[in-house]
């Protein structure tokens, strides 16, 4: 279906706004960055998975559920989102939380975690890296039925054809703010995780012919296995739009600033987040964005991009999660 058709509630205002990093270009000494704030989308704390969460808990409401069901590390930024999304919907949700790092969860630990409190979630259920999370949550899904309500499956990262929806909206909103402002973006970096926004964006972007290379910058997994599921959620979501796929070709997710893996720290990072805090005063979170952010900083350390060149930074969100990472953050 066109997308203008699909179901969708709005939980942004505005288009998030599109800035020029100056003091960050001119400490790097490289081309001009800019940002794009969808750090500042809509529902408790903003971030990437608000967009998407437009599009799926339209169809759930569609539907007819009652409670959403959803998937994520024990720092979710999409937990904490989809449960934002449910508690302004009048829904309820249930979590079940992935340790992909053993031992991970702790039940008092800050950041996201004690938002998922906060924000009401009707129930959490902690597994094991490796379980069957579909599986799971279809359970929490019989288990509402059984008592009569009706739950709606969303699945990790809101990162389904429908979720990616919210990207390619995302592209086509870029793609008009750069032709307003008269600035024309030679390079796009996002993080790239369970693929949805990248796919999204590429699809966007590739619809509109854009020419404009996208960098996707892996948070977990190896190169290859990531390109793949990028490009596979790619060719799914342009169908299920009706446009047109991306190559493979176009698919480029690199893993050099995942570190020792998943949300865990790495040095990169931790000088990613202090400098675009100190010198734009924007937060980035430890997991996503500031590796993302290392990978772009890399970049252009090693003169991957040209010397004059824009490049768009995708801030996807995540800051909440910085408040379990005081440790590691604190000068
Ligand atoms: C989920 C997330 C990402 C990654 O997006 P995917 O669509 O899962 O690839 C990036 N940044 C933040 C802050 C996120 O929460």
């Amino acid at each position: 279906m066109k997308i203008e058709a699909l179901p969708r509630r709005r939980y942004t205002p505005n288009p998030t706004p599109i800035q020029r990093l100056e003091k960050l270009s001119k400490h790097l000494g490289g081309p001009e960055i800019w940002i794009k704030r969808d750090d500042l989308t809509g529902l408790a704390g903003g971030g990437n998975k608000t967009r998407k969460l437009e599009f799926l808990v339209a169809e759930a409401l569609r539907q007819g559920a009652d409670t959403l069901i959803t998937v994520g590390a024990p720092q979710s930024n999409h937990c904490r989102l989809t449960l934002a999304a449910a508690a302004h919907e009048g829904l309820k949700c249930r979590l079940i939380l992935e340790q992909r790092v053993a031992g991970s969860y702790r039940k008092d630990a800050s950041g996201n975690n004690f938002l998922f409190d906060l924000l009401g979630a009707e129930s959490i259920t902690v597994v094991d890296a490796g379980t069957d999370l579909g599986a799971a949550m279809n359970v929490e899904a019989e288990k509402l039925k059984a008592s009569g309500r009706k739950g709606y499956v969303i699945p990790g990262g809101g990162s389904n054809a429908l979720g990616a929806m919210g990207y390619v909206v995302c592209a086509r909103e870029i793609l008009a703010q750069s032709l307003d402002m008269g600035v024309a973006f030679d390079e796009f970096v996002v993080a790239s995780g369970s693929a949805g926004t990248h796919s999204g964006l590429l699809v966007g972007f590739n619809a509109a012919n854009s020419g404009v290379p996208l960098t996707g910058i892996n948070v977990r997994r190896p190169r290859a296995e990531q390109e793949g599921n990028v490009h596979k959620l790619a060719v799914e979501a342009a169908a299920f739009a009706w446009l047109p796929a991306p190559s493979r070709e176009s698919v480029v997710a690199l893993d050099e600033w995942v570190g020792p893996g998943y949300s865990l720290p790495t040095d990169e990072m931790v000088e990613a987040v202090r400098l675009f805090a100190r010198l734009e005063g924007v937060l980035l979170d430890p997991v996503y964005t500031g590796k993302a952010a290392a990978g772009l900083i890399g970049l252009i350390r090693r003169k991957h991009f040209k010397q004059d060149s824009k490049i768009l930074f995708v801030h996807t969100g995540g800051a909440p999660s910085l408040f379990a990472y005081q440790g590691v953050l604190q000068s």
